[in-house]
């Protein structure tokens, strides 16, 4: 008779790149509690020290303003804001900026034991505030639009399922079955061999159901935009069939690891790819966008171009290189975004207010319009011609590139 296949699952208990979307974010009141903000400005190439007493500074300066406060403050919203400074000093010596981490974004209310904190693919600059709900840059929203890679290493008892975003990786559920204790024992003869191996492929198909099951829940919760599988390679074509066809399709890569692994190498493992695959996915919108605005179609290249678009709601998603950060200026009278002070180009009123970051407000822009925004890492020919483009919705007669030539 055969034994009932034992699962040993895991309650999918610290999904936290499950819970950390930006929406929830949006509604949070922390009152009478203070909550810090903390946005630490990073670039790819540098030293993690660097990185860190840049952050220190900013909690040091942070430390300063909430002593101003001090009196007006009771005593217990203080010993928490007290709490939060040291939790974020804590955090940031033990974060490792990685991937495509252009910037950390912390917030953190410990009177409410609260927080958060997101890798950005975007620059920001580095700024705190103490406030009753949280600072959210555009930066911080785009987090939520950002690819996000399932990977899965099997076994043929196991399944350890991960998430990976921004360079961050987690194990976000393991599936364990174990077999019979008469299949891992040894002492069959000749003649059981046949049903033997009937027996455990039946075990190792049930097995691969399972771990696809536990897949397809978790990554309902969690979405991703691609899946790669590791472990035995013997099993990935059974393992391909168990799965449903929306999860089988996000399968792009197999990974040559054992599905014991250690952590630090699968990481390593999966950065590798992703970048990988994220360059080539890069290539590919640049070369689209590029043609269809050379052929005068749905497409813009440029920053005044796409500013002109922006301004009369032809954006459908806007495409910004990650390094690029440049002033700009805002009209005061209609809201018109441009790069030069002097008059309005769209109503012919003076430009007045500074803008730090345009590009940041690009991306509020699109965003509050219901467009898309893709970051890309810089290519020579896309920063040559401004590293700002869109592809429009629709195109407006005379078309915003016309207007510019007149202008
Ligand atoms: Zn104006």
């Amino acid at each position: 008779m055969a034994e009932t296949i034992l699962a040993t699952v895991q309650t999918p208990s610290g999904i936290s790149l499950v819970d950390r979307d930006v929406q929830s974010l949006i509604q949070l009141q922390t009152a009478p509690y203070l909550l810090l903000s903390l946005y630490v400005a990073t670039q790819p190439q540098e030293e993690v020290k660097t990185f860190r007493s840049r952050g220190h500074s900013l909690l040091h300066e942070a430390n300063i303003v909430l002593e101003e406060q001090w009196p007006r403050l009771p005593h217990e919203v203080r010993e928490a804001a007290r709490e939060d400074i040291r939790r974020c000093r804590e955090f940031l010596d033990a974060f490792i900026p990685r991937g495509g981490c252009m910037g950390l974004a912390i917030f953190s209310c410990a009177g409410r034991n609260w927080w958060r904190h997101y890798p950005l693919p975007r620059p920001v600059s580095s700024r705190f505030e103490w406030n009753y709900d949280p600072l959210i840059l555009p930066a911080v929203r785009l987090v939520d639009d950002y690819p996000r890679t399932g990977i899965v290493l099997i076994s043929g008892t196991e399944g350890r399922i991960f998430g990976s975003r921004l360079g961050e990786i987690e194990e976000l559920h393991a599936v364990r079955d174990e077999w019979p204790r008469r299949l891992r024992g040894g002492g069959w003869c000749g003649l059981m061999e046949r049903r033997v191996e009937r027996f455990v492929g039946e075990y190792v198909r049930r097995h691969l159901k399972h771990v696809a099951a536990n897949m397809r829940e978790i990554f309902r919760q969690w979405p991703v935009s691609q899946i790669l599988v590791g472990g035995d390679s013997k099993l990935f074509e059974d393992f391909r069939h168990c799965l449903p066809n929306e999860l089988r399709a996000l399968w792009v890569r197999d990974l040559d690891l054992p599905a014991d692994t250690s952590f630090e190498q699968l990481r390593d493992t999966v950065l590798a790819v992703e970048a990988d695959l994220r360059q080539a996915y890069e290539r590919k919108l640049l070369e689209t966008l590029y043609e269809e605005w050379q052929a005068d179609g749905y497409a813009v290249v440029g920053v005044e171009g796409t500013l002109r678009s922006l301004y009369f709601g032809e954006v459908e998603t806007l495409v910004l290189d990650a390094d690029v950060q440049r002033k700009g200026y805002r009209c005061g009278y209609c809201g018109g975004l441009w790069t030069a002070l002097g008059r309005c180009v769209f109503c012919g009123e003076t430009m007045n207010e500074d803008v730090l970051d345009l590009e940041d407000e690009l991306v509020e822009e699109t965003l509050v319009h219901a467009g898309r925004v893709e970051v890309v890492s810089k290519q020579e020919h896309f920063a040559r011609d401004g590293g700002v483009g869109a592809f429009l919705r629709f195109r407006l007669e005379p078309s915003a590139s016309e207007l510019s030539q007149n202008a």
